[in-house]
């Protein structure tokens, strides 16, 4: 019945643990490591980052033209106007190259005149650039002389009539150069007049200054629309993805030429700090201003792939970790709930074995107090012996009321120790001598041997007399075949040691530990059959520890036990 009880309390918990735990927390699991799993196989950060870094280089490249059309629109502001002589034009010109040093050269053309065609007087003296200026204005005249009116009226079908036209060329140095060229109308001829002017780019501007500038300007401004969620629309609609981490990361920018066969990305035009190596993460072909180059960007340091690789690192610890508390905390939960049941178990174990035991001597004494009431025993004998049951019966009673009592106090932390300078040799003696006539009347061969010379120890008497008597106890009620007791009392240097022995039923090696437990009693079948609390070795270790000592059992099923209380001696310099 009681298994049966007991194993429906532990089914019924499992049930509950399982349903009310274990399965959500699996479920959870499984879902977010199959998450985890497909953002790898999506590359869903990755993607992520690139759809980023495609709008950061559309907003970039709008702002590179956006920079270059300004500088263009105020120099033409400048520019002579369209019925100036030619001498003027040149000045006028000249002023423009003074006030623009980035400009390497502009000109003005006027199909009803001359080409007037001005460069940066501080690089005359290179006879390479004055073979450029000679060159590019021979082509423009001709060219626009032949295009001019196409020219005209293609420009006047843009946003802005400016239009660009960039490229590399080799420098008499044979390295290649980059560098565009704006053509404009201006704003008050009219349309049908082929007015044109323009200006070039000096390379080593665009290089030295012109890039390096935007570009930096460019990681810092797009960081800061980033972090104030300013931008409108596509950011937004990325924000609810789980990785948003990249979003921090530092940016690094490079210009570099678009398909010319020695100069990639390893030979930029010019690269934001931070940039450091590697390849560019993104990259877009520039129109317009600067068609020819490549915008390129990446993280610095790191790489869209490192960073998702690290995102779904971090998550697979993440869920490892609370996968393992989850079934640490269900281990431990099942493990405290099973000692709960064990010990609820062994306590209505415990009731009614001691309301059986409480029974019994009461039952005897009350028969034999009757017997001798009703005057029918006659022989001093006979009544010598119904006393002598009774007495024991009694001292029984005593005992396990004084164990329960004990056991009671140190549960409710109100045990306390009356320790004294004793004897106690005197004390092991005595309490033995009580015990005698039982221990011989079961059959019993006592062995005593308790060695001279013991020096006095500070004890409580009765709690060290009710361990013995409990040890005592066990060994007679758990032998059966041998009958045998040994009672020992030595000293092994600064340590007491007082030993029962018993040739008994034995403890098994994986109980031994467990006897000292409240309530616990071995599943031997002669055990249960045998009255008891379970109580007594519970009480016994207590009173040894109290007394700073320690109590062990060394044990072979079938063959005997031996129970040794080691307790400590208060001066162990005395011989
Ligand atoms: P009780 O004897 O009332 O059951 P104890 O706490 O004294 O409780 O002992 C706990 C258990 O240890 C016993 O039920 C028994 O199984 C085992 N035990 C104790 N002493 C002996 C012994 N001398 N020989 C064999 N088994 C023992």
């Amino acid at each position: 019945m009681k298994s049966k009880r007991e194993g429906n309390t532990r089914f019924r918990l499992v049930l509950t643990l399982g349903l009310a735990v274990v399965l959500p927390a699996l479920t959870l699991i499984v879902i977010n490591f199959r998450h985890v799993k497909s953002i790898k196989r999506d590359k869903q950060v990755e993607a992520l980052i690139h759809r980023d870094f495609d709008y950061l280089l559309t907003i970039s490249e709008k702002q590179i033209n956006q920079r270059a059309y300004a500088v263009t629109e105020e120099a033409r502001d400048l520019f002579p106007a369209d019925n100036a002589t030619a001498e003027e034009k040149s000045k006028q010109l000249d002023a423009v190259l003074a006030k623009n040093p980035w400009f390497a050269h502009v000109f003005i053309f006027d199909s009803e005149k001359e080409i007037v065609f001005r460069s940066q007087p501080a690089k005359w003296n290179d006879p390479a650039f004055r073979a450029d200026h000679e060159r590019l204005k021979k082509i423009y005249s001709g060219w626009f002389g032949m295009e001019g009116k196409l020219i005209m009226e293609e420009l006047h079908k843009r946003p802005k009539p400016i239009s660009w036209y960039g490229g590399e060329y080799k420098g008499p140095d044979g390295q290649l150069h980059y560098t565009t060229s704006s053509f404009f109308a201006f704003p008050n001829v009219p349309q049908e007049r082929v007015l044109l002017g323009g200006a070039s780019f000096d390379p080593d501007y665009l290089k030295q200054t012109f890039f390096p500038e935007v570009l930096n300007q460019l990681i810092s401004k797009t960081l800061n629309v980033d972090q104030q969620g300013l931008v409108p629309g596509m950011l937004h609609e990325l924000k609810p993805l789980e990785s948003n981490e990249h979003r921090d990361q530092p940016l690094a920018m490079m210009v570099y030429p678009a398909d010319s066969t020695s100069s990639k990305h390893d030979h930029p035009i010019a690269m934001s700090p931070g940039w450091g190596s590697g390849e560019p993460e993104v990259s877009r072909s520039l129109d317009d201003v600067f068609r020819g180059l490549k915008l390129g960007i990446k993280f610095q340091g790191t790489t869209a792939k490192a960073i998702s690789d690290r995102w779904v690192f971090q998550s697979l610890i993440i869920l490892a970790v609370l996968s393992v508390l989850m079934i640490g905390g269900l281990v431990l939960t099942y493990r405290s709930v099973n000692k709960q049941v064990a010990l609820a178990r062994l306590k209505s174990d415990f009731v009614s074995n001691v309301s059986h035991e409480l029974r019994t001597p009461l039952a005897l004494i009350r028969l034999y107090a009757e017997t001798l009431e009703l005057g029918r025993i006659t022989t001093q004998e006979k009544k010598n012996e119904y006393y002598s049951i009774i007495r024991k019966e009694s001292e029984r009673l005593t005992a396990l009321i004084n164990n329960i009592l004990d056991f009671s106090r140190i549960e409710a932390g109100r045990k306390e120790y009356d320790f004294r300078e004793t004897d106690i040799a005197e004390l092991v003696r005595n309490t033995l001598d009580s015990y005698r006539f039982q221990i011989e009347q079961q059959g019993f061969a006592l062995e005593e041997q308790i060695d001279a010379g013991i020096p006095p120890v500070r004890v409580d008497r009765e709690a060290i007399a009710r361990a013995l008597v409990n040890l005592v106890n066990n060994a007679l009620k758990y032998s059966h075949n041998e009958k045998f007791l040994g009672v020992r009392l030595y000293r092994d240097k600064s340590v007491l040691k007082l030993e029962v022995s018993d040739r008994g039923i034995g403890i098994e090696r994986n109980e031994q530990a467990r006897i000292f437990e409240k309530f616990y009693r071995t599943g031997d079948p002669l055990v249960h059959n045998t009255k008891g609390s379970g109580l007594g070795l519970s009480l016994v270790r207590h009173i040894t520890r109290a007394h700073g000592g320690e109590v062990e059992v060394e044990s072979i099923p079938g063959r005997g036990s031996k129970f040794t209380l080691s307790l400590p001696l208060a001066n162990p310099s005395t011989p």
